[in-house]
């Protein structure tokens, strides 16, 4: 794999970067090739919702972040997407939040296990990384898809799964765990069976819910229920849509042709 060299002045140049980490990942064996596709998809929600962080995501993300810090035994899930995009973020939230870190994959082989763990210890050669000897399965899902690790997803009261296929996510919602996940298909099952759904690029939501960590982190344990009580999932999907339609009803409007910005 050459090295990356668009040059900064490229308008394209962050979405052409991660695209160069998403190539990196699968010819190091990080990703599987549906990987890729995923990452196509995501990327042009992205384009609908003008690539930014939008206000649903923000309230999202405070209510993700209030319960991680309730939780008893929270856990981030990462695969392969996760590791090619936000490696380095991923061990940082897992760290802030004191959440067990799990390698978690839909196509699980042994080999794509070591190559995550490989990059993740890149950046933490000590960090604790569970999901490398599941002996659990989570019920009603076929024996790869299915296992976890008995410390960590088993366990968990609250878990982080983003980038999530959405069968998967409804089988952990009927083992009665609270499901947190980033998804910038709001359409998706995932994105309709979580507790907490994220729309946003994970490459902005990881790095702003580490801040927001330390916005609560002094919190009562009052003040943080009440951050929960107020927020409606439902509510925030709905308001992505609604987001979304009036950005596109204004683009119309205002006409995209040989415009160099959105
Ligand atoms: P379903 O949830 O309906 O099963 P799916 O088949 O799309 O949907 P996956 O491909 O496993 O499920 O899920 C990956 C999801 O992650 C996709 O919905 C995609 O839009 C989203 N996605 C990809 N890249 C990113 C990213 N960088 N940030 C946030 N979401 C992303
Ligand atoms: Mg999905």
């Amino acid at each position: 794999m050459g090295e990356f060299k668009v040059p900064k002045s490229h308008p394209r140049y962050w979405s052409l970067y991660y695209r160069h980490k998403i190539e990196e990942a699968l010819e190091a064996g990080i990703l599987a090739k549906a990987g890729t596709m995923a990452h196509g998809r995501g990327e042009a929600f992205d384009y609908l919702i003008g690539e930014r962080t939008i206000e649903p995501a923000e309230r999202a993300m405070r209510a993700a972040v209030a319960k991680l810090l309730l939780a008893k035994h929270p856990v981030v899930s990462v695969n392969g997407n996760v590791a090619a995009l936000v490696p380095k973020e991923t061990i940082e939230l897992a760290k802030v939040l004191d959440a067990r870190l799990e390698i978690n994959l839909f196509y699980r082989t042994e080999e794509r296990v070591r190559a995550i763990e490989e990059a993740l210890r890149k950046h933490d050669p000590d960090i604790e990384i569970l999901g490398i000897n599941p002996t659990k399965r989570i019920p009603n899902l076929e024996s790869e898809r299915g296992k976890v690790d008995e410390e960590g997803i088993w366990k968990a009261d609250v878990i982080v799964v983003p980038l999530e296929d959405g069968d998967r996510t409804e089988a952990l919602v009927a083992m009665g765990k609270f499901v947190i996940t980033v998804d910038l298909n709001l359409l998706s099952r995932s994105a309709r069976m979580a507790d907490i759904t994220i729309v946003d690029n994970i490459i902005r939501a990881y790095p702003r819910m580490i801040e927001i960590v330390e916005e609560l982190r002094e919190k009562s344990k009052e003040e943080l229920e009440a951050i929960l009580k107020g927020y409606d999932n439902e509510k925030t999907l709905s308001d992505v849509l609604i987001y979304i339609r009036d950005r596109l009803g204004d683009l119309a409007k205002e006409g995209i042709w040989r415009r160099r910005e959105l």
